[in-house]
């Protein structure tokens, strides 16, 4: 069993953590969040009072932080991660983050002889807790060895996705497709209505023909059908239409860094801006079919 160093108990990090002591694990965490440390602690982490504690004389080290600066920050600031951790510790990053910061952190993991994988997740605070969580990892083949017993105690399924920063790639592009989709879905489910389709057979009948897709079939955004559905809950996430829009801009900033034409990401992402600045980032993502139908 290893000795973890585990940074960010939020949301997700603060079950993640738990799960690994559950699995057996000794784990020690830091966040700047006193109430999100003294939960972890109830789970058997142990608190330690800096990153730099979290990171020293630990296996692994797990950060789970908001979005690609504090990432940067926690590994390559002074007292940083990388100026603390013993060579071959191996660094997992699974943050949701910008592909060119994930690289950058690998590249100065790398230079401080420690191995790096960046391994964002899909399944939000429920697959944290009930450890199901789809990790997307990018890293070298023996890092990615490394990792997988620490992941099996979070996750459920585990992709090594290529070399460093692909495991970002790999959840931009897919959740790209998401946030397009459950357009696509609002809009062909609003449409139906007005044309006078009861939505259970514009259901029965898409679901089973070329329009079906996962996000059709798990979080068809009209209540009563699929029992799953956060439509049925008021829209309470979920995944938060704030989140959808965190993705879909760090997959416009990959697009044009890579000089990709993604119209349809960029029109996800503008539909998505327009529902959260209207004060909706709060309720689950699938509540943009609320704004197609102008309600
Ligand atoms: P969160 O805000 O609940 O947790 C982030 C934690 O990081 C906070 O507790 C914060 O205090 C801590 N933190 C920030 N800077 C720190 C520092 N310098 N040192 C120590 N701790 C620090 O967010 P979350 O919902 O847990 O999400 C974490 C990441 O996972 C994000 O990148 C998010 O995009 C991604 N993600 C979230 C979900 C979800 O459903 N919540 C799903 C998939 C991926």
């Amino acid at each position: 069993m290893a000795k973890i160093g585990f940074i960010g108990l939020g949301n997700m990090g603060g079950p993640m953590a738990g799960n690994l002591v559950k699995a057996g694990h000794s784990v020690k965490g830091f966040d700047l969040v006193p109430a999100s440390v003294k939960a972890a602690e109830a789970a058997g982490v142990t608190a330690v009072a800096s990153i730099a504690e979290a990171a020293r004389d630990v296996d692994v080290v797990i950060t789970m932080l908001p979005a690609g600066e504090h990432v940067r920050q926690v590994y390559t600031g002074e007292d940083g991660v990388l100026a603390v951790a013993t060579k071959g510790t191996l660094a997992i990053d699974s943050s949701t983050i910008d592909v060119g910061s994930a690289r950058t952190v690998h590249e100065a993991a790398a230079k401080a002889g420690v191995d790096m994988l960046d391994a964002p997740v899909s399944g939000g605070v429920a697959g944290a807790s009930a450890g199901t969580l789809t990790f997307m990892v990018g890293g070298s083949d023996a890092a990615f060895a490394r990792g997988k017993p620490i992941f099996e105690g979070m996750g459920r399924n585990i992709v090594h996705a290529g070399g460093p920063g692909n495991g970002q790639v790999a959840k931009v592009c897919n959740n790209m497709i998401l946030g397009i989709t459950m357009i696509g879905i609002s809009e062909a489910f609003t449409l139906g209505e007005k044309l006078g389709l009861d939505a259970q057979k514009l259901f029965d009948i898409s679901s089973k023909a070329s329009g079906s897709c996962w996000a059709m079939l798990n979080h068809l955004p009209v209540p009563g059908i699929i029992e799953a559905s956060a439509a049925n809950r008021d829209y309470k996430p979920g995944f938060a239409a704030a989140m959808m829009l965190k993705d879909l801009k760090l997959s416009q900033e990959a697009a044009v860094q890579a000089d990709a034409a993604t119209p349809l990401g960029a029109q996800a992402a503008a539909l998505y801006a327009q529902f959260v600045d209207a004060g909706h980032g709060g309720l689950d993502y699938s509540a943009i079919i609320k704004m197609l139908q102008g309600r």
